[in-house]
């Protein structure tokens, strides 16, 4: 027996770099221009993004709208 794994979709969150504008992984550092990047800077602007098609999704959205997958 198999277990069949579907990889399931999650909801990425990436923020805006407030240095270059790219969306990046909410992460210690932009891996587009190397800022330095403050995870409770009140002026970062979370994006939620489908896993699968990088589509915009909502924050608790149940699935994506562009592909269908759910999270
Ligand atoms: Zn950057
Ligand atoms: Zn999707």
């Amino acid at each position: 027996m198999s277990t069949e794994e579907k990889s399931p979709g999650y909801i990425d969150i990436l923020i805006e770099c407030n240095f270059c504008g790219g969306l990046v992984p909410d992460d210690f550092e932009c891996i587009k221009c190397g800022a330095e990047l403050l995870e409770d800077d009140p002026e970062a602007e979370l994006i939620y993004v489908c896993s699968v098609c990088r589509a915009d999704v909502n924050e608790d959205a149940a699935y994506c709208s562009g592909c269908g997958t759910i999270f």
